[in-house]
């Protein structure tokens, strides 16, 4: 029987997990089809319970629905318990599953890249949701030093805080963005400044050696800073992919080659 998979978020439209998921069917055997769907801003529950009763096997969750399916679950992983937000749902003998693989998926697609990780000193420009749900894979990864950057400072010095016990092998500390300096192995854009067009500006003290934007297929002044410096960068398009993957391999326990799909 097809295996009925959705991605729920408000608006939907603009998602590419559809094609991705459909894509790891065709080259892993899997019966599956995977829909939108856009639940009203007050509606995650209703919607989410419906597809569920009505036999949907697996779910991905995105804006701004995570918090709110975070709370919705009866078992969660130890990463989305850390990241307080989950990205995908499943359903197994009445209890409802969930898991946070955006962090994952970062790790393998700057992993892909042939970037090392180890020992290395982490600059995250933001501290949202996706700041929040990167932190805990990114040293189970190898990061020594993460250093979260955010224009509102108390916001990131929340983060800190509420992370910094789970973390214990490296030193996680908060900055505001105009205190932007320092040398690092890699800088990843978390803001969400690029979706709204605005720029952000980087100081020539900050230096750093590989750059990554979460953010994928807009122009992005970070981006171009980057490549202005000649550093190593790249888009979220691999971090989209590696999430992806994840949750196909929660469901279906098959693994798709992130190289294959990139
Ligand atoms: P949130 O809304 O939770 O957080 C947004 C963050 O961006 C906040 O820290 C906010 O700062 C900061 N910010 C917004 N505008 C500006 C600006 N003009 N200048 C400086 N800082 C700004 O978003 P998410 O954490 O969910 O997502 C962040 C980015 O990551 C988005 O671009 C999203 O598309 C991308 N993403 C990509 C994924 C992928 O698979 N590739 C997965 C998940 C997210 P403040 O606190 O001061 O408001």
């Amino acid at each position: 029987m097809t295996k009925q998979f959705a991605v729920i978020g408000n608006p939907i439209e603009q998602s590419r997990s559809p094609e991705l998921h459909h894509a790891f069917a065709a080259k892993t055997g899997v019966d599956l089809n995977y829909k939108k769907i856009l639940a009203p801003l007050d509606g995650f529950e209703t919607t989410t319970k419906t597809f569920f009763s009505q036999g949907g096997i697996g779910m991905n969750v995105t804006v701004p629905f995570k918090e709110q399916a975070f709370t919705l679950c009866d078992q969660l992983t130890e990463r989305a318990k850390i990241a307080k937000a989950v990205n995908t749902l499943w359903m197994q003998d009445g209890t409802l599953y969930g898991d946070n693989t955006d962090g994952q998926g970062l790790v393998a697609a700057i992993q892909a890249l042939g970037w090392n990780l180890e020992n290395s000193r982490i600059l995250i420009l933001g501290a949202g949701g996706a700041t929040r749900g990167v932190i805990y894979p990114l040293v189970q990864a190898g990061a020594k030093k993460i250093v979260i950057a955010n224009r509102t400072l108390a916001r990131a010095e929340q983060l800190v805080n509420d992370l910094k016990d789970a973390v214990v092998q490296a030193e996680l500390s908060a900055i505001g963005l105009e205190q932007l300096s320092g040398e690092f192995d890699l800088a990843i854009n978390a803001t969400s400044a690029s979706l709204t067009g605005d720029a952000l500006q980087l100081p020539e003290n900050l230096i750093f050696h590989h750059a990554y934007e979460m953010a994928y297929g807009k122009p992005s002044s970070f981006l171009d800073q980057a490549q202005a410096r000649q550093v190593p960068s790249t888009d979220g398009f691999g971090m989209l992919v590696g999430q992806a993957i994840e949750a196909f391999y929660i469901w279906n326990a098959v693994k798709p080659e992130l190289k294959d799909f990139l």
